[in-house]
């Protein structure tokens, strides 16, 4: 399999050259050069490898059909690796429950820092091991994060042969668990540094340092973002076991529910259903920053200031664009490259948006793509997460609620199942909870106590030269 560019570049690559590459050289993100379709029988056998085998080896034979420069035997041994009992909770990854008539929660957040994050980052982690090895290479990642990316990140590379992590996070400003996750690691190629500023200073930093290409090539600065392609290729595995699980037949279409941000977990479903998944319906839920909401219903796509996006109680899902929305595009428009460039390179640069609003394609979205949308609010989050307590004794975290507050709108009398993904557990965000429930969320045994473990964290002014000089300190130029 070959990728090529969202904005048209002529050069194709195979799957390992694009691994460890962010955007491509024109600035636009990898797809495959065609969607490998699962036909009936090949369904089937992926129904039956996942009965028998587990989820480790329905991962293998999906992300097999789109890497062919990793050796089968040594994509089985990542795979088998990645997805086991010991890192994901039990031996059921991503596993259905149900919750009321015909809706279904499909549980992502056992991973080691509870956000479905884990699912994508820890098979990336394996896999920049593996191909660093290979090469003899070494990378330095470098990221911003106000909580989920970071800490999926961490635990994917601790530990981990030929890659240091250097995380910036806003000083105190995320949650008391998700700094516990984060700084009570002690590994020595794990780098978390405060900065004393707000998320956009450390994501200035890591663009002005990454931007510097000397340092860049000298440091061998990477990043881990969610653009990557194989984070979104682990993505669709989950979907076929959602899929498998809740049907018994492959005539059985179903509709899945997603809470979205940056798009990339949702354009894993796009992929999925791309492939020939019998997918009716992928419905796209979105908080108070409705970016994809507002396009999928007008054809606008709006770029927002940072004064227009909103600080809401589901935090993963505050964008202001939606960095994967281009790749969904690519397919909408006939994958024409060159009008891509033109919307996503010039047009949005130069005013901020674009309108679809009268395009053929756009029409076109929801009967051809299965796309549909919703908006949740911090209210509907809060009545979401009572109602969902009080009539099932399930606790939903504010981002899985908005995903069932847009499911329920779109699911009516319908009779197809709907399944919505959950993206992280309510324990990291407790103080959302209490306001809703009064009481604070479990906790998993595991993470009694980890406040008071001790802490290795380097608090730094908001100053890009500083930043620069703990990388130098920390690791040696390549020569
Ligand atoms: C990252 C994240 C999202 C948004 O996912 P996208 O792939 O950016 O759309 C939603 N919920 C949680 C808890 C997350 O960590």
């Amino acid at each position: 399999m070959q990728y090529l560019s969202t904005r048209g570049h002529a050069e194709r690559k195979p799957f390992c050259a694009i691994l460890l590459e962010g955007l491509a050289p024109d600035g636009g993100l990898y797809l495959p050069a065609h969607y490998p379709r699962i036909d009936d029988a090949a369904l089937t056998r992926l129904r039956r490898a996942y009965h028998t085998q587990g989820y480790a080896e329905l991962a293998f034979q999906i992300l097999s059909l789109y890497i062919d420069d990793i050796p089968p035997a040594d994509l089985h041994a990542l795979c088998a690796k990645t997805y086991t009992a010991e890192v994901f909770g039990s031996g059921k990854i991503a596993e259905l429950r149900h919750l009321e008539d015909g809706l279904w929660i499909q549980a992502l957040s056992q991973g080691p820092t509870l956000a479905f994050k884990d699912m994508a980052m820890q098979l990336l982690g394996n896999l920049f091991e593996y191909e660093l090895g290979r090469r003899g290479e070494q990378l330095n990642v470098l990221g911003a994060t106000s909580g989920d990316t970071g800490s999926a990140a961490e635990y994917a590379l601790r530990g981990k042969k030929g890659v240091r992590v250097f995380m910036t996070s806003p000083h105190g400003r995320m949650s008391a668990f998700q700094q516990a996750q984060m700084f009570s690691l002690q590994d020595e190629n794990i780098h978390n540094i405060a900065i004393e500023g707000v998320f956009d200073d450390c994501q200035d930093i890591v663009k002005a340092v990454s931007g510097d290409l000397d340092f860049k090539r000298r440091y061998r600065i990477g990043a881990v973002n969610s653009i990557n392609w194989a984070r979104l290729l682990a993505q669709v595995v989950y979907y076929f076991a959602g899929y498998i699980q809740a049907t018994e037949s492959n005539a059985q279409p179903v509709r899945f529910a997603v809470p979205s941000g940056n798009f990339g977990n949702v354009c894993a479903g796009h992929v999925a259903r791309m492939m020939g998944l019998p997918i009716a319906q992928l419905v796209v839920a979105t908080n108070e920053n409705d970016v994809l909401d507002e396009f999928l219903r007008t054809g606008v796509y709006r770029v927002r200031s940072a004064a227009d996006t909103h600080e809401t109680s589901s935090p993963s899902m505050d964008i202001s664009k939606a960095s994967n929305f281009e790749r969904f595009v690519f397919d909408l428009l006939g994958r024409d490259g060159a009008r891509v460039a033109a919307l996503f390179g010039t047009a949005l640069a130069r005013a901020g948006r674009f309108d679809l609003s009268a395009d053929a394609h756009f029409a076109e979205a929801a009967a051809r793509y299965g796309l549909a949308s919703g908006k949740s609010t911090h209210a509907d989050r809060l009545e979401t997460i009572r109602d969902t307590y009080r009539r099932h004794g399930v606790t939903l975290d504010p981002h899985t609620a908005d995903g069932v507050k847009v499911a329920r709108a779109h699911h009516g009398e319908a009779t197809l199942p709907m399944i919505v993904l959950e993206t992280a557990l309510p324990i990291k965000f407790s103080e959302t909870i209490v306001e809703a429930l009064g009481h604070a969320p479990e906790r998993p045994a595991q993470f009694v106590g980890i406040e008071d473990l001790p802490r290795r964290v380097q608090r730094l002014p908001a100053d890009v030269q500083q930043v620069r000089a703990y990388i130098e300190r920390h690791c040696a130029p390549s020569a």
